[in-house]
């Protein structure tokens, strides 16, 4: 079980004025909860502040009841999934899956045995030996979630994953992502500007506007759409 709770979370670039104003909300086990608003209202650097990104100016990050305000990203046990894939164009899709239990010393059978089932779920083993320039934009975000994947993270924190996409791949993915995250059975945190993406992927949804949330519900009890 893992819960992730932000306790009026505050972020400042400059001393004028406030990116993310007192955010809170607890984040329970298995949610899949999306931050949604306009371009520039704090999505992004909300997303930042929990992977450890980004500094937090004022506030409390919990994280399975440790405060993570100053935990390094690597010990907060999360994985990002970015907009632009964040691959390593040198090295092979399995490699780059790996990438991250290798640095973790992990068995080369246990690598090769994740990296694998990870593949198989997403739909990717024939495409392991490729190098990344050498796939579409959907088979790109699928590395990227699968080397999110073989982690095993807490949590999911997904910025703006399918936006590279054309619109016909984007409701495809939307479908996987549902898919995944049953049967994962983990949290993932997603932020997108996407009305359709929030509405039919959130089990909750934080609406922002200005770095300050302006609701926070299950997706049928909105109150006028995000
Ligand atoms: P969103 O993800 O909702 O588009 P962001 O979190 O990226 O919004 O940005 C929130 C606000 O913080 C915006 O006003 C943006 O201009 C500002 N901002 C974001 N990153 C930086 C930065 N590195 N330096 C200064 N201001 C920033
Ligand atoms: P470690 O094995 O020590 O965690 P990694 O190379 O796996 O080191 O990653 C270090 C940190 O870099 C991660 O914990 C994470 O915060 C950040 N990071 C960068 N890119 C990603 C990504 N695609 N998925 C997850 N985390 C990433």
């Amino acid at each position: 079980m893992s819960e992730i709770t932000l306790k009026n979370i505050c972020k400042q670039y400059d001393d004028e004025h406030y990116a993310v104003k007192d955010f809170n909300l607890d984040i329970h086990d298995k949610e899949f909860v999306i931050f949604v608003g306009p371009s520039g209202c704090g999505k992004s650097t909300t997303l930042r502040m929990i992977a450890g990104l980004e500094d937090i100016s004022d506030g409390e990050l919990w994280i399975d009841d440790e405060l993570c305000n100053y935990l390094e990203p690597r010990d907060r046990g999360m994985s990002m999934v970015f907009q632009n894939y964040a691959l390593y164009p040198n090295m092979t899709v399995y490699d780059n899956m790996a990438y991250a239990l290798k640095i973790r010393k992990m068995p080369k059978a246990e690598i090769d045995e994740k990296v694998h089932q990870a593949a198989k779920t997403l739909e990717i083993e024939h495409l392991l030996k490729r190098r990344p320039g050498a796939l579409s934009g959907g088979q790109k975000q699928r590395v990227a979630i699968g080397s999110a994947i073989v982690r095993k993270p807490k949590a999911f924190l997904m910025d703006e994953p399918l936006s590279n996409l054309d619109a016909k791949l984007r409701a495809q993915m939307r479908i996987e992502l549902s898919k995944l995250h049953r049967e994962l059975g983990t949290t993932i945190i997603y932020v997108t500007h996407d009305q359709t993406e929030a509405m039919t992927l959130g089990t909750r949804i934080v609406v922002m506007k200005d770095g300050i949330v302006q609701q926070v519900a299950e997706p049928q009890k909105l109150y006028n759409n995000p």
